[in-house]
């Protein structure tokens, strides 16, 4: 049999695809194809995908980077909110025969199980062009459900990868930056102009590689607790940590025990959370745990 080809990053076969089965864009599911095969290429090199991965792809769209995906990877799963994308990826994937097509919420898809499925527990690499209405939640729900993950490689808005890698002290860092760096390496691989995709995005996107860490770089005695204690800090930004923790309604914890923790970071009480970096975060969470 001959390799199947990825024909779908030329703009004409995208075209083509589309008025075939007259397929309307829908806004509310973040729908921007790309169209560019540098762009493509490129997101492929950077996840390193050999053909002993198996890879999660998250909205594939008419199939174009899943057709890359396919050709890279052992097996790729690839799930697909939108029921008139799926006879359409049928017709494009159909020479593949090393990928699955899952019609569902990414959301809602036990991805833990999937991987103990088809990857026997062992951890896999996700590639996605992301719908950018849901990033967050998508990168935190990986990584918080304890899925065995060894790189995470995306297309983002360009704002939020900025947001990812950024350390105290800039006006992008909060608690995306924090949980990213907790769980993964992040560095970002491309930029990329709206022009890559069709319909072209108002905003400019990025490709990132969030590589999973094999060890935590701190040491937390309780995750939770630390990522309550982040969130109710980027709250309120313009409030004092000490403010931020004692107005949260997640943290239920005695004022003294607060100002006390505070205090052994040695930086004074009216601090402001966006100063501190991961390792204080970790320190001032660890003695609260101990003081409780
Ligand atoms: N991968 C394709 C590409 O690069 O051309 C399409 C990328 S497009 C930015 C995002 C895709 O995610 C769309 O196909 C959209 O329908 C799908 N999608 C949106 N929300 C989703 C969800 N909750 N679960 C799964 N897929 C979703």
């Amino acid at each position: 049999m001959n390799t199947p080809k990825c024909t779908l990053g030329n703009p004409q076969n995208t075209i083509e695809i589309l008025q075939k089965y007259q397929f309307s864009f829908q806004k509310k599911f973040g729908q921007n194809f790309l169209i560019d095969t540098h762009v493509l290429d490129k997101i492929i090199s950077s996840a390193e995908i050999t053909k002993n991965d198996f890879v999660l792809e998250i909205g594939p769209g008419i199939g174009t980077m899943t057709q890359y995906l396919a050709s890279a990877a052992r097996e790729v799963v690839a799930v697909e909110i939108d029921k008139a994308l799926i006879p359409i990826l049928s017709d494009t994937l159909s020479e593949f025969d090393n990928v699955t097509v899952i019609n569902d919420d990414v959301l809602k898809v036990d991805i833990r199980a999937l991987a103990q499925e088809r990857n026997n527990g062992k951890p896999i690499k996700v590639v996605a062009n992301l719908p950018y209405y849901i990033t967050t939640p998508i990168i935190m729900g990986l990584f918080e459900s304890n899925v065995p993950i060894a790189s995470i490689t995306i297309m983002v808005q360009k704002e939020v990868a900025d947001r990812m890698q950024v350390g105290p002290g800039t006006k992008d860092y909060g608690a995306l930056s924090l949980a990213v760096q907790y769980y993964a390496k992040p560095y970002i691989v491309a930029n990329v102009p709206p022009n890559c995709f069709m319909p072209r995005p108002k905003v400019a996107s990025a490709v990132i590689r969030l590589e999973r860490h094999t060890e935590a770089p701190v040491a937390v005695i309780d995750e939770k607790l630390m990522f309550k204690i982040i969130r109710a800090s980027f709250n309120q930004r313009r409030k004092t940590l000490a403010n931020g923790l004692n107005n949260s309604p997640e943290i239920n914890l005695p004022k003294e025990i607060i100002t006390e923790a505070i205090e052994t970071l040695g930086k004074g009480t009216s601090i402001r959370g966006e100063v501190l970096t991961l390792q204080e975060f970790a320190t001032l969470s660890n003695t609260i745990s101990k003081l409780l």
